[in-house]
């Protein structure tokens, strides 16, 4: 291939705005990075809040796409375990600092020093896009394209805490938001083997979720539904960016049992030290997942047949693409294609 790359992009060029084309250059591989011609790319909504520049920390213009789906169009010098036509999946991180703590215990999702593939450089919103060949994680035979660009962020980011925290086959489990994240987490856990329970704000939504592997549903907003849940869970898991009564989810827990969040709601949580410390019980939080623990997550979507639920977009239709998320009518992850 030649030295210089022009990759065509999606970029948002101010908060809020519409995607409009970019073309920009990149200069030669480095070597230790690989090109991946984009096939399909999900959109998350941290896709949404990096455009909207929720997190203050947002460059335009801003190329989005963290759930990348494609083949190795070209490696550098010292790649030797990826080669060109390679199917590959990219999520929120393209490259780790590799040598600090985290980094050498396997948890390179916590490094300090990791790049965003879409904070201060470009993402999947393009034909192409770059990343270190350690962020870069093969597909199995046997996973399915179209569909599996969403277990790039989405699905890792629910799949993680169970192998984190040992979630058992015999936990009772809760998913609060049922939208692109939370129908995943529905599905692994169904198949983990857990009692699943959905929470979730669209009525609309309960019946999918029992077909997707919950056994339960209640109402995320209704105060006496979570109230009669008290003492029920082990483990539950918030997907949603919004702030909810979580004094009421923390009751909801078992003794010992844990409140963690993916979800990025930004307001400060309304938790009492006191309902922590009677019933032993935790908070936490964690950011997608390491290569490893993706390639784990893989094996085990691979086995039990678990695929995003998905709604095809061609990459031209960006906008519109966006929109469905916006709207919150997405079922349940919208997927660009280039195919
Ligand atoms: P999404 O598809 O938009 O789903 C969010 C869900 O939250 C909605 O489907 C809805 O579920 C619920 N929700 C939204 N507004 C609500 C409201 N006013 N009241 C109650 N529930 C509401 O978003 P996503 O892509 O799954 O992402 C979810 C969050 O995770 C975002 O904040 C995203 O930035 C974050 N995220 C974090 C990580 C990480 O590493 N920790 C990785 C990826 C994404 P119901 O209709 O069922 O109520
Ligand atoms: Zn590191
Ligand atoms: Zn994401």
């Amino acid at each position: 291939m030649s030295n210089t790359t022009t990759i065509n992009a999606f970029a948002a060029t101010q908060p809020g705005g519409s995607l409009e084309p970019f073309t920009y250059d990149v200069g030669e591989l480095r070597p230790n990075e690989v090109e991946i011609d984009v096939q399909y790319c999900g959109i998350c909504h941290s896709d949404l809040s990096m455009i909207n520049n929720e997190w203050g920390m947002s460059q335009y213009p801003l190329v989005g796409g963290h759930e990348v789906i494609g083949k190795v169009a070209g490696v550098g010098a010292n790649v030797d375990h990826l080669a060109v036509g390679t199917t590959v999946g990219l999520g929120w991180h393209s490259g780790y600092c590799g040598h600090c703590e985290s980094c050498h215990s396997g948890d390179e999702n916590l490094c300090a020093e990791a790049q965003g593939t879409i904070v201060a450089r470009h993402g999947g919103f393009a034909d192409k896009v770059r990343a270190d060949a350690t962020s870069v994680v093969i597909v199995p035979e046997g996973i399915d394209l179209k569909s599996a660009g969403p277990l790039l962020c989405g699905g890792i980011t629910v799949f993680n805490p169970l192998v984190q925290f040992d979630v058992k086959s015999t936990d009772k489990v809760a998913v609060i938001g049922i939208g692109g994240l939370g129908h995943m987490a529905l599905k692994f856990l169904s198949h983990w083997g857990c009692e699943v329970t959905a929470f979730t704000s669209s009525e609309s939504k309960r019946e999918e979720a029992l077909n997707m592997g919950a056994h339960k549903t209640l109402n995320s907003r209704d105060e006496a539904e979570i109230k009669d849940a008290a003492n029920r869970f082990d483990f539950i898991i918030s997907t949603v960016n919004v702030k909810l009564e979580w004094h009421r989810y923390v009751n909801a827990l078992k003794p010992k049992g844990r409140l963690h969040f993916v979800g990025a709601a930004l307001e400060p949580l309304d938790i009492g030290a006191m309902s922590l410390i009677s019933g032993q019980r935790s908070i936490s939080g964690s950011p997608v997942g390491s290569p490893s623990t993706i390639e784990t997550m893989f094996d085990f979507a691979n086995r039990h047949q678990i695929q995003p639920e998905v709604e095809m977009f061609p990459m031209s239709q960006i906008n519109e693409a966006i929109d469905r998320l916006r709207s919150g009518e997405a079922r349940y992850r919208v997927v660009l294609s280039n195919v």
